[in-house]
């Protein structure tokens, strides 16, 4: 089994980002700028928004982070998101999601502008990326893309089942990973499935991204199947310092054996998320996916 290494390979492509901003800023470019709205105080929210300013600093882009209040009024944010959009300084930015009750998410999405649209959830970005036109790719299946390409994973004429259809992960995913030049065959699997275990019996690589910890098991993968671990969840863990513990979607333990390569929850996907966002940031400031 190899244990596919999240943390190396984003360390490599921050390594690699770093260099192309000292070149493009030596040619007298200026630096990339990704700013990210933040709403209210949700613990994991800050967390992740967190790293992502933390990652631009690493590679040198400039990063502007604005807080917003949870009672702020879906106007209000909207007048947010349109000041970015005409802010020449900013090339991309991002709106931490989820977002509180009383706004709507979709509609929000909706006001970025799609030349910025780095976190690539505006409908003109994911019909461009199913049309396989130019376009920016969300973060996660485009950090698990990046992951398949350099383990050199076989995908070709392989099956692959994703679980979970999600805009931001499962449906994506699927996109991709029925992309000519990747080509699998895709099974995109949800709540409402049938037989969803001799589902993932079947595959060559699971894409496991539903949300529940520890739900695919030993008896649910074939020997020798590729294992892509998305799930996130926090345990409460009193002997943690800070009180609980990350889990992801595969009971790693018990599958680890049974594959020929698995991503582990932490250190796996996660870390390729926010590199992804840092390589459609250095995309959007030299304007290579939409040149206005
Ligand atoms: P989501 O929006 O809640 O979607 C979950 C999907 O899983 C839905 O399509 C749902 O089906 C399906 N599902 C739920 N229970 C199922 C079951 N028992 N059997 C089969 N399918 C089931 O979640 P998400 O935003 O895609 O995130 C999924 C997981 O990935 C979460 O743990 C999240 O924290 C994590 N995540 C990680 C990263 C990262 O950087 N590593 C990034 C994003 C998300 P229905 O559509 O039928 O409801």
């Amino acid at each position: 089994m190899t244990l596919i290494d999240g943390n190396l390979i984003s360390n490599q492509i921050k390594e690699e980002v770093k260099e192309k901003v000292s070149q493009l800023v030596q040619a007298g470019h200026k630096q990339p700028h990704l700013a990210a709205i933040l709403v209210g105080n949700d613990g994991a929210s800050q967390t992740y928004v967190g790293h992502k300013v933390k990652s631009c600093e690493q590679v040198g882009f400039k990063s502007t982070l604005i807080r917003c209040e949870d009672t702020i009024t879906e106007n209000e944010l909207i007048q947010q998101i349109h000041q970015l959009n005409n802010n020449p300084y900013i090339d991309g930015f991002i709106v931490q999601l989820p977002l509180p009750k009383h706004i709507d998410a979709d509609k929000i999405l909706l006001e970025i502008d799609a030349s910025k649209d780095v976190d690539g959830f505006h409908p003109i970005n994911f019909g461009r990326m199913c049309l396989n036109l130019p376009a920016y790719i969300p973060a996660t299946p485009m950090g698990i893309m990046t992951l398949i390409e350099r383990y050199k994973i076989e995908t070709a004429g392989k099956h692959c089942v994703v679980i979970g259809r999600s805009n931001i992960v499962g449906r994506p995913m699927s996109v991709l990973m029925s992309r000519s030049g990747i080509d699998c065959t895709v099974t995109l699997c949800h709540s409402r499935t049938k037989n969803l275990k001799e589902e993932c019996l079947r595959a060559d690589i699971i894409i496991a991204a539903l949300g529940k910890p520890q739900f695919v098991t030993k008896d649910m993968v074939k020997p020798g199947a590729v294992i892509i671990d998305v799930g996130i969840t926090r345990l409460e863990d009193a002997s943690k310092k800070s009180g609980y513990r990350i889990v992801g979607d595969v009971d790693f333990e018990g599958v680890k054996d049974q594959c020929s390569f698995i991503t582990p929850v932490p250190g796996g996907v996660g870390p390729m998320t926010v590199v992804s966002l840092l390589l459609n940031t250095l995309q959007a400031s030299q304007k290579l996916i939409y040149n206005n």
